[in-house]
């Protein structure tokens, strides 16, 4: 039977390329995978999934995927999506209906929460209705499992702001939950809190004198 499938984890963890090597793995027996990813991000040109060690395969969008029949479906051996976080909840399900009326594998690939530490909406579904759901693991600078996705600039993590902000890739660190709440960024870095002492303590020494 075949089985929907959410592989998912942190910023840098390796999931573009996993999806590209099993897409390959597909190739190589002979089998034919359609490939594809949600279309919020463009960064990389629209139908192009691309990792960080370098590989990258032209892909379909999952907008296009949902359009397509049964018949045109039934053609492939598997599906797999990268960037699933961003997709929305119908469009899981369509996925979901690919598995349980064509019988066919998809694999989805994305992050499990935004980073403030809450789902997107394409993971979010995925979580409830995946047969099976699996973490592809990465570390923070600490060495524990990194489970964030800190948006973070010279300021240090950035805590508010619209869900999808597709800045370069400079603007994210995975980090730990610890280290994600204590806004340290670094082994050297301070943190939040004395970040914020420190600005209160400018304040207190330098008063605005015009009030
Ligand atoms: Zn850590």
């Amino acid at each position: 039977m075949a089985k929907l499938y959410f592989y998912y984890g942190a910023m840098g963890s390796s999931k573009s390329a996993n999806a590209l090597m099993v897409d390959y793995n597909y190739q190589e027996r002979g089998q034919k995978a359609l490939l594809c990813k949600t279309g919020t991000d463009t960064r990389d040109g629209k139908n192009k999934i691309r990792s960080r060690i370098g590989l990258e395969k032209e892909c379909m969008l999952l907008q296009d995927v949902c359009m397509m029949s049964d018949e045109q479906l039934a053609e492939y051996d598997a599906v797999i999506c990268d960037e699933a976080q961003f997709a929305k909840t119908e469009q899981i399900d369509f996925l979901a209906h690919i598995v349980d009326y064509l019988n066919i594998p998809v694999l989805c690939y994305g992050l499990r929460t935004d980073f403030q530490m809450n789902f997107f909406e394409g993971s979010a579904r995925l979580m409830a209705v995946a047969d099976d759901i699996r973490e592809i693991k990465t570390v923070c600078w600490c060495g524990r499992k990194a489970i964030c996705n800190a948006r973070y600039n010279e300021h240090g993590i950035i805590r508010q702001g619209s869900q999808i902000f597709l800045g370069a890739n400079d603007s994210y660190i995975a980090l730990c939950r610890k280290h994600f709440l204590e806004g340290k960024l670094t082994p050297e870095d301070p943190g939040d809190a004395c970040r914020n002492q420190q600005i209160s303590l400018e304040e207190i020494q330098d008063p605005d004198t015009d009030k």
